[in-house]
């Protein structure tokens, strides 16, 4: 990957098939064109009143990995006004993939009356729209309002005319995102069609004013995002001929502690990536160049079991396993490279998110 810097804050990404710009006006916001006919446009976010669009520029401090295959930066930005809140970002990207972490940075003595995480405008010729819900069920939207829940969609597709691909998806913390009703508030997730494309808002909490209350006070909100998308021509991972090793997800002996509900395993869950780092870890003794590794019949989906996200004080909490299965696969990527192999992940049949940008990407 390469990246072009251009003055303090421009950032440029040139890729064969897709291009990215940071910094553009507006500050911290950023243009993705995923194909000729798919773009993606981002908003400021807004604590209260105040807008991160009346923010001071942005801190970017870009990092590319050694073998550039990986790039990440920090940016911040604080808003010069009331109690100055800020919003501080870390990004992470592979080819096709972004992870994004936001922590929207309030004092306590600023009381909580609006938290929004910022727009996406979502721009081209647009066929069609998925919508993975917190029910694990994926359907195509139709009609003007293609969405509106207080929970956001885990995922939603975006797929043009060329069956160019875009995927906003939740990070792991669903339950981050949707905690405004704890605090006394609603939150409010919408995806509507415009004149001009479709545009995605993210109110994460809009506080109910109650007689002798006071607003929450102000804390570090914290979530994750995810931002995938594939090109025209982009297709599923074939099945390797001879793998030197399977680990067969329907199969595998997992133990309770690392299902959820349905009794599928959770990616998230800590006992679930200790199996899979001890199987893979016992495969590298005698790996030749071109080995290639397979983990079979893989599914992600919604899960409550609060224990997944290391806060077994709770009864549930609503997460899910998609970012999780990712930093396995990278992680693995990192340890066969030294011996010139590779790691398949094939998605089970019935795997509602089997064709996702975020599984298709290398
Ligand atoms: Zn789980």
């Amino acid at each position: 990957m390469e990246l072009t810097r251009s003055g303090s804050n421009l950032i440029t990404v040139d890729e064969k098939d897709w291009s990215l710009r940071f910094g553009e006006p507006g500050r911290d916001r950023f243009t993705l064109q995923c194909a000729e006919d798919l773009f993606l446009v981002t908003g400021c976010c807004s604590i209260n009143e105040l807008s991160e669009q009346s923010a001071l520029p942005s801190r970017l401090r870009p990092h590319v990995s050694e073998d550039g295959k990986e790039f990440s930066f920090d940016s911040k930005t604080v808003i010069p006004f009331g109690s100055e809140p800020s919003v501080a970002r870390k990004y992470k990207m592979t080819d096709h993939v972004m992870h994004l972490t936001t922590d929207l940075i309030m004092r306590t003595s600023l009381g909580m009356t609006e938290l929004n995480a910022g727009d996406f405008h979502i721009r081209g010729k647009i066929a069609k729209v998925l919508i993975f819900g917190s029910d694990g069920i994926l359907r195509e939207a139709e009609g003007n309002i293609l969405y509106e829940e207080s929970v956001p969609p885990l995922s939603v597709i975006f797929q043009s005319e060329s069956g160019a691909m875009l995927e906003l998806s939740t990070g792991e913390d669903v339950w981050r995102w949707s905690a405004a009703e704890r605090l006394g508030g609603t939150s409010c997730f919408r995806i509507v069609k415009e004149e001009i494309g479709i545009r995605y808002t993210r109110e994460l909490f809009h506080w109910i004013p109650q007689k002798d209350v006071q607003p929450p006070p102000g804390r570090v909100w914290r979530y994750n995002s995810l931002i995938a998308w594939s090109g025209a021509k982009a297709s599923r991972s074939r099945r390797p001929s001879k793998p030197k090793a399977v680990l067969d997800c329907s199969t595998t002996d997992w133990g309770k502690g690392c299902c959820k509900e349905s009794g599928e395993v959770c990616f998230a869950a800590n006992g679930t990536v200790n199996i899979l780092k001890k199987w893979l870890r016992s495969n590298l003794a005698d790996l030749e160049k071109g080995d290639v590794l397979l983990l079979d019949n893989v599914s992600v989906g919604p899960c409550l079991s609060a224990a997944h996200q290391d806060r077994p004080g709770k009864k549930e909490l609503l997460h899910w396993d998609l970012n999780a299965l990712l930093e396995f696969k990278r992680w693995a990527e990192k340890q066969l490279d030294r011996f010139g192999a590779s790691l398949k992940i094939i998605p089970a049949k019935n795997c509602p998110v089997r064709d996702f940008p975020s599984l298709l990407a290398r």
